[in-house]
């Protein structure tokens, strides 16, 4: 078969690679001049240094991630330390973890700036909400995090060390907009996942900067495999005749024809593609409801070291946002001889992305020097400012079951990309899951075509 595929972020890269591992002719069709979509490195000339878009990290039970790793020979390096650190202002550490010692004492409400009666509040409020995650109340749905956690009595001080950071964390969205059946789901999914693996829910993260980790190692498999990259190839629509995919049409009208078609573009480019597919109105109205979410990154190149006492720290105490500072010395191995650099990420930054660079950095090292002590009298050597006002979606009370699969009503079409429907939300997971069901769907129709 020829199958094109619209779109070189992780999902299209994914599907490609696939693809051509079942030994198909493939296209890749990506708007852009280079590959990666949501997950790149960006140059900077000044510091002469490539850091990310933003920092992006990995759970344990990414399976269909770490298979796509596996196939562009870059497993290796992840890495899952099986902790991270929470930071109360002035310095004050604890490690987290889900599992061992630091998880048992999270199971029963001992968290950090939980105190007093609130630990016994804590620990029934979690065992209640694991009991509804598991067993759901139809109006899980209908509520936000937030009404959730007041309904089952959770104090506000566990809601500050651990839960709100959760839930922006699985669902990338404020507690006061997600829906509470996002994180119930994605905590279900975790717990199957460890029971299955017979390992414990951990955080993990790239020990390389991320187009080495997704993009040079499927351009190599591209490469080996004659798979045709066209960069500033913009498809404007995919075209179905008698009920089953014939190519696309790219926005300057020259037709790519295609057996198969694997659309993997982002939730808010969707709108106008489908237009030829049958039952496209209802994909529409799901787009419209899932709103993007934006995340502002800081990559802050200092003249000394911050005193990190792990590679990952949470910030508590933040306005509803979480907070989180990256030791890109212990997590890339960087020598510091030139500076150190420093990455922060303001997830549900709404406040922030109006704001102008300088203020940004202002707002980001007055928060480094409030948490550091070592922080106070670092001088910044250069800092870079990454808005992705669209990095993620949000899924909103009344958005169950709206994400649409990845099968459409026409043969040889499938879709793909984290916001298609799989068992996780917005993530790099949920965007190689559903490139894994989009290339399964095609090879069961490959007999027919
Ligand atoms: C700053 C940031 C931090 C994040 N942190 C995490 C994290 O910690 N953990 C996690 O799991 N996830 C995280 N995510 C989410 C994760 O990056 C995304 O869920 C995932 O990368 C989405 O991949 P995708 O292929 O579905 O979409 P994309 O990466 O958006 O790829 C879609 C591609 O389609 C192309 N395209 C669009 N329209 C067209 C068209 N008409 N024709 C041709 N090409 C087109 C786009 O240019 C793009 O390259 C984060 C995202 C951001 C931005």
């Amino acid at each position: 078969m020829h199958c094109v595929v619209v779109g070189g972020g992780l999902a299209g890269l994914a599907s490609a690679v696939w693809l051509t591992e079942a030994g198909h002719r493939v296209t890749v069709l990506e708007r852009r001049g280079s590959l990666g979509g949501r997950t790149i490195a960006m140059p900077v000339a000044a510091v002469d240094d490539v850091p990310d878009n933003g920092q992006h990290v990995f759970a344990s039970g990414y399976e269909h991630l770490m298979r796509y790793l596996d196939s562009v020979g870059t497993r290796e390096h992840v890495r899952f330390p099986g902790h991270m650190t929470v930071r109360l202002p002035g310095g004050d550490t604890r490690r987290s973890s889900f599992a061992g010692v630091a998880g048992l004492r999270a199971a029963i409400g001992d968290l950090p700036g939980v105190t007093g009666l609130d630990r016994l509040r804590t620990a029934r409020a979690q065992a209640t909400l694991i009991r509804q995650a598991l067993r759901q109340p139809d109006w899980l749905d209908d509520i936000t995090a937030d009404e959730w956690f007041r309904r089952i009595g959770m104090p506000q001080s566990a809601r500050d060390a651990l839960w709100d950071g959760i839930v922006i964390g699985l669902t990338g969205d404020k507690p006061t907009i997600s829906s509470a059946k996002v994180p119930a789901d994605l905590l279900v999914t975790g717990m199957r996942r460890a029971r299955a693996t017979k390992t414990p829910i951990s955080i993990g993260y790239p020990s390389v900067d991320l187009d080495t980790l997704f993009v040079d190692g499927a351009q190599k498999v591209f490469a080996d495999n004659g798979v045709d990259i066209r960069h500033r190839a913009v498809v404007a629509s995919v075209d179905v005749a008698d009920g089953a995919v014939t190519g696309v049409t790219l926005t300057d009208g020259e037709r790519v024809p295609a057996d198969a078609v694997i659309c993997a573009v982002p939730v808010w480019s969707v709108k106008g593609l489908l237009d030829q597919v049958p039952g496209h109105e209802k994909i529409y109205a799901a787009v419209e409801q899932l709103t993007p979410v934006p995340i502002v990154s800081v990559n802050l190149y200092l003249d000394r070291s911050i005193g990190m006492a792990d590679w990952g720290e949470i910030l508590l105490g933040g306005e509803g946002v979480l907070e989180q500072v990256w030791d890109r010395q212990r997590m890339h191995g960087r020598d510091p001889q030139r500076h150190h650099l420093y990455s922060t990420t303001v997830s549900a930054a709404y406040d922030l992305t109006g704001k102008s660079n300088a203020e940004i950095t202002d707002i980001q090292m007055d928060m480094l020097r409030r948490y550091f002590p070592a922080a106070r009298d670092a001088e910044i050597v250069h800092s870079h400012v990454v808005r992705m006002p669209k990095s993620t979606f949000a899924q909103r009370p009344g958005t169950a079951g709206i994400r649409p699969d990845q099968r459409t009503s026409v043969r040889g079409l499938a879709l793909a990309g984290d916001w298609t429907r799989t068992d996780w939300t917005t993530t790099m997971e949920g965007a190689c899951q559903s490139a894994a069901r989009a290339v399964e769907i095609v090879l069961e129709g490959a007999g027919r075509v």
